[in-house]
């Protein structure tokens, strides 16, 4: 398909770049620093910054959660308004990263923030925005999309704009020392799931992008298989720069995507609060097998390509359970039981939002109807353990 591509981001990658942020902002720009629940605090990310800031007029919003909500995030757009910033630095992972894309964006606006989610706004103008990565996983820090949630309604919804493209991304690997394991486990699964929702669709012939996708989950495979080389410099910067590229429109560019794991993914997340990297390997395996008619052709070469695995008629279910095996080692459950409660309710309370947020045919096809949705729902939620 034709495509245009730019990714116009500035990335400053490896250890000590954190000082590049002195020049990439001009000390004539006001800075608002929004940063989350402190971690920065705690692991020197924050010290750096302030002295890489030394010559800048700077404010800062901290208490960006994870998931971030538009709660949180408006009392952030109130002050970018009242100071009258140039430019916002976000410090943090994804949601910190996302939670900024909102406030630059609704900074430049006059009615209510939440338009932007609802698509009653569409973003044109946006403060300009510079990252400094704390958590590979989401490829937030060089792409124009956010996921943003309302937590008084628990809706959980994405946006996308070229105006919150971040204007540069620093990317040291050091500052993923601090990072627990759990964290570090989500960014390895939530980067999978990335270059999976771009790769296993119809073939198409580019072998750019398959070739480059199939490298990157090739990379992630031998991550996690060595996840106890977890500690040495080059296992974290391979996860970094695999985890910037798996969501960087590249591989998604002049090929038809998914992101249905993703829109069921988000509302396991908006209800029961799962971990969004675990959201989305609860779904993926049996939202792939309920599309296997689509999927067949690009799980068989995924099979061989990154799996190593001999042709065969069960080729392409096989290729699903390496999926999940490469969940389960490590330790990341591929179905449901976090909820309080009966199945069938569950099944209903996330099968309504769908509903309600209009995920009424999702997937490349749009063949994952409502009805998918729920057979899909009745392999994830699995009897509840709570
Ligand atoms: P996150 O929600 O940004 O952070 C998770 C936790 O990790 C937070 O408690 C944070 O603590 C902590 N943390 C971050 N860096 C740390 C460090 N270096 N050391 C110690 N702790 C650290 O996680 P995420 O997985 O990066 O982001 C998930 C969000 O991104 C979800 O809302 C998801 O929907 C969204 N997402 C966006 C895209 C996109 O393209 N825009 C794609 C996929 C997912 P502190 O708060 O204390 O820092
Ligand atoms: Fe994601």
């Amino acid at each position: 398909m034709n495509f245009s591509y730019v990714n116009s981001t500035h990335i400053h990658f490896g250890q000590g770049q954190i000082s590049a942020i002195s020049h990439a902002i001009s000390t004539d720009q006001k800075v608002l620093v929004i940063y989350g629940g402190g971690s920065i605090k705690r692991n020197g990310v924050f010290d750096q910054v302030s002295d890489a800031l030394k010559h800048h007029q700077w404010i800062e919003f901290s208490g960006v959660e994870a998931n971030p909500t538009v709660e949180t995030l408006d009392k952030a757009v109130a002050l970018a308004k009242k100071e009258d910033v140039d430019v916002i630095l976000a410090v943090g992972g994804g949601s910190v990263i996302d939670g900024s894309k909102y406030v630059a964006a609704a900074a430049q606006y006059e009615g209510q923030g939440w338009d932007i989610l609802m698509g009653k706004h569409q973003v044109t103008e946006a403060l300009p925005i510079g990252v400094v990565l704390t958590l590979p996983a989401t490829g937030s820090e060089s792409n124009m999309g956010a996921v943003i949630t309302k937590a008084e309604t628990q809706d959980k919804l994405p946006f996308m704009s070229p105006a919150v493209l971040p204007a540069f991304a620093v990317l040291d690997p050091d500052v993923m020392k601090s990072l627990p394991e759990r964290q570090l486990i989500n960014g390895l699964v939530d980067a999978w799931v990335h270059i999976c929702e771009q790769y296993i669709t119809a073939p198409a012939g580019a072998m750019v992008q398959d070739g480059y996708a199939e490298a990157l989950l090739k990379n992630l495979n031998v991550l996690a298989g060595e996840f106890d080389k977890r500690d040495n410099d080059a296992w974290r910067a391979n996860l970094m720069w695999t985890a910037n590229q798996a969501l960087n429109g590249l591989i998604g560019s002049g090929v038809s995507q998914d992101w249905a794991t993703h829109m069921i993914g988000h509302e396991l997340t908006a209800l029961y609060g799962v971990d969004h990297a675990r959201s989305l390997a609860a779904v993926h395996s049996s939202l792939l097998r309920n599309q296997m008619q689509y999927k067949r052709a690009k799980l068989e070469q995924m099979g061989q390509n990154v799996f190593g695995l001999a042709p065969s008629p069960e080729l392409a279910e096989q290729t699903v359970e390496y999926i999940e095996r490469f969940y389960e080692s490590l330790n990341v459950a591929t179905r449901f039981t976090e909820y309080k409660g009966e199945k069938s309710d569950a099944i209903n309370a996330i099968m309504g939002q769908l509903e309600l947020h209009g995920m009424l045919a999702l997937g490349e096809n749009q063949a994952i109807t409502l009805d998918h949705s729920r057979q899909i729902l009745e392999v994830v939620v699995e009897s509840s353990t709570l």
